[in-house]
Parts: C-alpha cells; structure tokens; sequence
C-alpha cells in the first residue's frame, strides 16, 4: 500500500501526531481514500454487503431473460415495468424516460452462393436440447447487423482476413482489387463496423462477417451445449454504425432525440453503412470459403475450417438480398433517483443497459441484476437512516446494443445538468467468473485499487485486487509484470469505446468507469441466440456469486463516491499514465520511421524482387513515405509540469482541509475532467470532445490515448502531428492550470 493511500486526512494536528495516528488508525481499520470517519464508512459498507443476495440476482436474471428483449419488444417493455415497479418499491423517484430513435429490422435476409455451385446460406441458428429458450423463436432478432443499409448485390466473393488496412495492404501485394466484389472477413481485431467502412472505401458492393472456428469456436474449446463455445449454427448480432463518428440515435447527432429536434433525412445520416452487410454462422461461410480459387491465404491469415483458405476473387460468386423495415420506436430508460441529504446537487451516476439482442442473459442482464442488488441494498440503507449524503442516480439504459443509443440520448437531452452536477459514471454491462476488469479515468486509479481491495474473491477469499495482481504477475506480458512490480496501484484501463460510459466520459466529460469480472467460462455466446439464462448458469457464472461479488465492486465504489468528504480523485496516477501513453506514442513513430527506412532500402536494393517466389502472385510491398522527426518537446514540458502539480495536489488532498472549503474543493475535483476535453472535438468527429481517451477512429480496433496525435501518427498523417502534439499540449497544460488554482485553494500558502 502506497504512503498516499495511508495517509489520514486530518485536520489540526502536527506531524509527529498524524504519523502516531496514522500507525493507530492503520491497526483499527485500513484507510479509506477521502474519508476521516473510517470506521462509520467500514461499518457502512458492511450492512451493505450484508444485504446483497446472489439467489435474488438469479431470480430477477430469469426473469428478466426469459423471453427476448430488443429495443421495441414487448418483453423488453415489460423489463422496464419491473424494474422500475422495484425501484419505486425501494424507494426511488423513478422516471421512465422515452425516446424516439431509428432502429432496423430485417424484412428479407437471402445469401446465396450462384458458382461454381450453388448453395443457399440457412442464416439460422439450432435449437439446443436441453436449452428451452432456444426453442423460443416468435419474437426472436435474426442474426443481422443493425444499420446496414438495404441492397441486392451480385459479385465476386473475396476474402479479406480481419477486413481491417493491413490486410488490405496485403491484398494489394497480391494484386487483389475488391472493387465491384464482395468481401467476406473474420469477426475480431476491430470494432466490427469498420469491416464495411474499410471494403466500402476500397470499392466492395457487399460485406460478410463471420466467426471463425479459430477464434471462437472448436479450436477454442468445447462448443455449446457440450462447452460454452460457438456452435456451426451461432451468429454473433451486432451494429455496424459508423460509432467512432457518433454514437446514439443516426439521425439527431448532437441532439436528443425527442419531439421538436430536427432529423437528419436517413440517406443523410452518415453513421449508416455505404454497403449492405450480413453477419453469418461458420456454417455458412464454409461453403462461400471452400469456394474460392486464387492464391492459398498467406500462413497468419488461416482460420480454423477444414479447407484449404483462398483469397479469390471467385470463381465463387454471390448475392446477397437484404430489406429493413426501417421503423421509428420508442425507447425506455428507467431512471431511479435516491436524493442526497446533504448535496443533491452532487450526482453519482451507475448505469446498465437491459436491452438484449435476443435474451441476453449474460450480456446485459447478468450486470443489471448486479446494479438492481446495488440499489436495493443502498435504498434498504437510506430507509434506516443512513442516506448517500450526494444524490445516487441508477440507470438502466435501453437501446445500448444497436449503438448505445439510450444513454447517448439521456446525455444529449442532460448535457448542462450532468456538466454542472456529475461526480461520476460507473458501467457494467454483463460479468461472468473471474478476474476483475477495470477500465476508466486514470483520476479514479488509486480509488479503484483501494476498492479491489476491500472486495472478497468468491474463489479464492484473497482480495480481488490481490488475485487480479496475481494474475498479472504469473502472465506472459513480461512489460505489464515489470511495470506493476515497480508500482504500488495496479493500472486500470483507459476506456475506447462499446458501452454506455462513452457518452458520459467522451462526450461530457464526466470521469468514468466501467466494471466487470471476466476471463474464466466465457467463450461464444456473445450477441449469438445462445446468450441464455441456461448458457450462462452453466458456464459463466452458476450461483451468481460473482455477480454478488460485482454488486460489491461496484456499490462499495458507489457509496464511497457519495459519502466522501473529500472527493477520491487523485492526479498523479493520471500523470504517470500519460507520460507512458507519451512513450507509447514517441515509440510508435521510431518503429515506423526504421520500418519505412528498412522497407525502402530493401526495395531499393531489389531485396524483395530476389527473394519472391517467381509463381506466385505475392508482390513486393509498396515504398513507404519517409516518417519526419515530430516536435515532442511540448508534451513532454507539459506532463512534465503535469507530474509536478498533481504530487503538489495529491499532498494537499491527503492534508488538511478546512471545513468551508469542501464544498468548491470536491466541485473542483468532480468537474476535473472536463477539463482534459476540447470544444472543437476531435478531428473529423466533433461529438468526440474528451484528448486522453477516444475509439479508434481511422482503424477501427480499440482505444487510442492521446488520439490527437496517436492517430495522426498510425494514419501517416506526418505533416499534422506538431500541430497535434501542440493541441494536446495546450489541453494539459490548462489543465496543469485548473490543478494549480485547486491546491492553492486548499494550501495557499505554499501554492502559485
Ligand atoms: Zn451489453
């Protein structure tokens, strides 16, 4: 444990009478980041976890996953009705807020193979004995890919391995133009829209997606119902919306979508496909695959099917017909409000979506009846005197899965409310057995490490921090073990984007996190007919027990969040995390620059033409424009200065407080991240204000820190990165500015 982290705040005492008390306080009970009180907070947390049930979550789970629940069903409508009924029941001012939002669904879905043979795809998923919701099919999604646009295209098949730039680069070495054809890619490595923006761009008429057996299938282990993995028949749903643009409603960007907003017209909205696409079972892909002539795949690209993979184009060749009803519905979010005694106006957020793509056991109900336990717990606290002392808002969210759309609208229509009044967003969305999973504002590491903590493994009995450390340490990424042994906080996450935090920390500006356990009993039911209540209390989480152990997580972090006196956030861990994000990037373009310089030397000296094998198509790769030398120096002085103000802040923040300064100290601390954003967004998206965290934009996979500049640097966009290491620059060092007011404000004396 870090000296920070058992350091008292205290008031009015020397030195030698803190260290004394610290030692005594330390044998009482650990310390509690933003707490005097600690005992009445341990005491607190106690009663709390005391009332959390797993065979409540359980019995709500079934209920809630019993039949499916997509935005606009009736048994999605009838999830609202029960849970806010239980809320009301609890003792919460619930509202059932609504929205009227763009959301396909399939009318026609045909995918037929025309030569060499003909085979027409099933695009259906089994039923599986001994899973009665499987049986279930009247009000069942099909497998489909939300907001793809309609077409009935005709061509050439191609396969293009993951469907993201790299291999797209390979393909040009094989002389292969996707121009006019239809590509076919593999589930995984980027965010799954980009797989059709990418063929859109390069020509394609029509994509596929399927799941190779590879990567979550037989290779991985046992499919279902023998195992948790995808069977030959499951289909992984999911929308393919241009959400690195904007998420939320494709309409109203910006806007929330209710009465009185001004629509997009649909052939405006640019976060719709260009080309149709269709998500497929490797069933069904098998026979489009074994079809393909052309050169044999290169060796990274093999799948996991017993056939040989071929690039193509043809000699197979396909249709596919696809037509949406595209329909106006309304959706819910169910919005449960606990006042705070002391500062209503003080809001902590915790939110889950509860729409599924079918019945969605595991993802999103497993971690809404964590949240539903949450609340019950914190309310049964409330009625017996023991209220938060700042307003707890619980959400569940509806329209997540087609785009996080729900909570994108809440924000859109609350943006001046929550920028005033936030503290923090918490997220879950689905758990299962395992190790905890931490991602979020790097302001909120130290807390979060604190409340790892002081949560029990079910497995185990070690704390989850300790078996997550353990985990870590025993793993095969030698930087992250050397990088946590010479730290004293394991370091959670940043947060890219695929839940409902992203409207509230990349559009708001509000710090986040998002929660789950994971990594043990997991596998392919994900978005598939198979996410059932039976599925998942076979393999992922039987008994709930960890879905108790979330409910601790999370409402441990959620009632310190509300009761604190001193808001838990501390900035030097945000400062260490930067400068590694700075390194990253800094490494990033040397490795490009020597890779540029290796390529073209060796094409220069007819290396690959000697080298290639005369029969075979594969071509040398393209010369690669020379990567400058970037101008770093003003991030560097900027973290630098950073680093220095945040240890000044987390001093003063450990020290003593006068009383009449908390209220502006903690409204300083909660609307510090608002601070790490930019009017002007980011470039080509400006719904994107947040400079440290954002999703990939130009290439689809995961989170980009310091996208500015990262991105400009993978985009070989070379002649912007001064200017954007100078944009992100002059964001910090306001920021460096605001910490400074805020430990003058608490020290004056040794400040400014
Ligand atoms: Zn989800």
């Amino acid at each position: 444990m870090s000296l920070t982290k058992t350091r008292l705040f205290s008031r009015g005492v020397t030195a030698l009478v803190t260290a004394l008390l610290l030692v005594f306080s330390a044998a009482a009970s650990a310390a509690i980041l933003g707490f005097r009180d600690t005992d009445a907070q341990v005491a607190l947390e106690a009663s709390f976890r005391d009332q959390l049930s797993a065979v409540e979550q359980a019995q709500w789970a079934r209920a809630l996953s019993a039949r499916p629940h997509h935005p606009g069903s009736e048994h999605g409508a009838a999830n609202v009705a029960f849970m806010a009924e239980r809320f009301e029941n609890w003792g919460y001012q619930v509202e059932v807020e609504e929205f009227d939002i763009l959301l396909p669904v399939p009318l026609k879905r045909h995918l037929e193979l025309l030569e060499p043979k003909t085979f027409t795809a099933a695009l259906t998923e089994d039923v599986i004995a001994g899973d009665a919701s499987t049986a279930q099919r009247d009000e069942v999604l099909p497998s489909y890919n939300a907001f793809s646009v309609d077409g009935d295209v005709t061509g050439e098949l191609v396969f293009v391995n993951y469907g993201i730039p790299e291999d797209y680069e390979m393909l040009e070495r094989y002389g292969v133009d996707v121009a006019g054809k239809i590509v076919i890619a593999k589930y995984g490595r980027s965010w799954r829209g980009i797989k059709p923006k990418l063929a859109a761009e390069k020509g394609a008429i029509g994509t596929l997606i399927y799941s190779d057996p590879a990567d979550d299938g037989y290779a991985a282990g046992d499919v279902y119902p023998d195992g948790p993995w995808k069977n030959a028949s499951g289909v992984q749903r999911g929308s393919v919306m241009d959400m690195p643009l904007y998420p939320g409603d494709v309409l109203t960007p910006g806007k929330p979508a209710i009465k009185g907003v001004r629509r997009l017209k649909r052939e405006k909205a640019p976060t719709l496909t260009k080309i149709p696409v269709l998500p497929i079972s490797y069933r069904d892909a098998e026979p489009l695959l074994a079809a393909l002539g052309g050169e044999v795949v290169p060796a990274e690209w093999r799948g996991g099917l017993p056939i040989t993979y071929h690039i193509g184009p043809g000699p197979a060749k396909v249709r596919l017909q696809l037509e949406f009803d595209w329909q106006r519905i309304t959706i819910r979010n169910v919005i449960a409000r606990l006042p705070g005694a002391e500062y209503p106006d003080e809001w902590v957020l915790r939110g889950n979506h509860h729409d599924g793509w079918n019945h969605g056991a595991a993802d999103p109900i497993s971690g809404m009846v964590a949240l539903m336990s949450e609340a019950k717990a914190l309310a049964a606290l409330a009625r017996a005197g023991q209220p938060p002392r700042r307003t707890v808002i619980y959400a569940a969210w509806d329209a997540e899965e087609p785009g996080l759309i729900g909570s994108t609208e809440w924000v859109e229509k609350h943006i001046d409310a929550l920028d005033e009044k936030a503290v923090a967003y918490l997220n879950t969305d689905g758990n299962s057995r395992g190790f905890l999973g931490i991602g979020g504002s790097h302001t909120l590491e130290a807390f979060f490490n604190e409340v790892a903590e002081a949560v029990t493994d079910p497995q185990t009995r070690s704390s989850v921090a300790e078996r997550l450390r353990a985990r870590i340490m025993t793993g095969d990424d030698e930087k992250r073990r050397t990088d946590l042994a010479a730290r004293d906080d394991i370091r959670i996450n940043p947060l890219g984007s695929g839940s409902d935090y992203t409207p509230f920390l990349q559009h708001a500006g509000i710090a986040s996190a998002n929660l789950s356990f994971g990594g043990e009993g997991q596998g392919g039911s994900y978005h598939t007919l198979y996410d059932t209540y039976e599925h998942y209390t076979r393999f992922r989480d039987p008994g709930f027990v960890y879905g108790a152990a979330l409910a601790e997580v999370a409402g441990t972090a959620t009632l310190r969040l509300a009761n604190a006196e001193v808001l838990p956030f501390r900035f030097s861990g945000l400062a260490d995390n930067l400068q590694l994000y700075l390194d990253e990037i800094i490494e990033l373009a040397d490795k490009q620059r020597s890779e540029a310089d290796r390529i073209n030397d060796l094409l220069t000296s007819g290396s690959f033409e000697l080298a290639r094998d005369p029969e075979k198509t594969l071509a040398p790769p393209q010369a690669l424009p020379a990567v400058p030398h970037f101008n770093f120096a003003p991030l560097k002085n900027a973290l630098a200065d950073l680093t220095a103000v945040a240890a000044e802040l987390d001093r003063a923040l450990d020290g003593e407080i006068a009383f009449e300064k908390l209220p502006e100290v903690n409204r300083l601390l909660y609307r510090s991240e608002r601070q790490l954003t930019s009017s002007d967004g980011l470039p080509g998206r400006d719904w994107y204000v947040h400079q440290v965290y954002a999703p990939g934009f130009y290439t689809g996979y995961g989170v980009k820190t310091l996208p500015r500049v990262r991105e400009a640097i993978e985009a070989k966009h070379y002649d912007d990165v001064d200017a954007e290491v100078a944009h992100t620059a002059a964001t910090l060092r306001a920021f460096s500015e605001y910490l400074r007011k805020l430990a003058a404000l608490i020290v004056p004396e040794t400040s400014g």
